[in-house]
């Protein structure tokens, strides 16, 4: 069957980790490159059901995903992570586009986002234990790139700075660490720990 899903919120969000993004922190927590999609939004944005579906899956595991739920669809599964509120109840019905939940940063999440992965049954990668890149079953193209700026800077960490710190200094907008990230990737093996010293590029 054709797999055509809607993205899982209204409006334009970056993308903050791609699928498949291989972070040496993350890999060496999760065991696997990113699994899902990463989109950098406030806390409270309404999160939608991607199709139609049931909910086979909604926990809470601090250590991980936070408060997460899975979409069982019939092609596969959906799944939405770090939520801070859930508007729907495990093995309730939902329809494509409904709000199902809230974004947040529970669980392992530097600032503000939601996780988003789909598994399509017969297409999972093998070296993702199942999972796909949702990209290609969008129904419209996702352009939520942040824009690229031309006149790179530097700066340079003082004492009890986060990336996210940073990010609003630069770019106004806290949730763009992942920029920064993106660009360091050598120097700063994992984003909640940074260094005064460290001198990063501003692109
Ligand atoms: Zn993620």
């Amino acid at each position: 069957m054709e797999v055509k899903i809607i993205k899982p919120f209204k409006g334009e969000f970056p993308i903050s980790q791609k699928f498949g993004e291989a972070g040496e922190w993350y890999v060496k927590i999760v065991g696997y490159p990113h699994n899902g999609m990463d989109f950098a939004m406030p806390t409270g944005t309404p999160v939608l059901a991607c199709d139609d579906g049931v909910l086979s899956y909604a926990d809470n595991v601090p250590d991980s995903d936070g408060l997460g739920i899975n979409i069982s669809h019939e092609w596969g599964l959906s799944q939405y992570w770090h939520l801070s509120k859930l508007a729907v109840k495990y093995q309730e019905k939902v329809v494509k586009g409904q709000k199902i939940a809230e974004s947040g940063a529970t669980g392992w999440a530097t600032g503000p986002h939601l996780h988003f992965g789909i598994k399509v049954n017969g297409q999972g990668l093998p070296n993702m234990r199942g999972w796909c890149d949702p990209s290609p079953f969008f129904d419209k193209v996702i352009t939520t790139e942040p824009p690229a700026e031309n006149n790179p800077r530097s700066h340079t960490v003082t004492r009890g700075e986060t990336l996210w710190g940073i990010a609003v200094k630069y770019y106004g907008k806290g949730y763009l660490w992942s920029r920064i990230y993106e660009a360091n990737k050598k120097i700063i093996k994992n984003p909640n720990l940074i260094y005064s010293g460290q001198k990063f590029l501003i692109s």
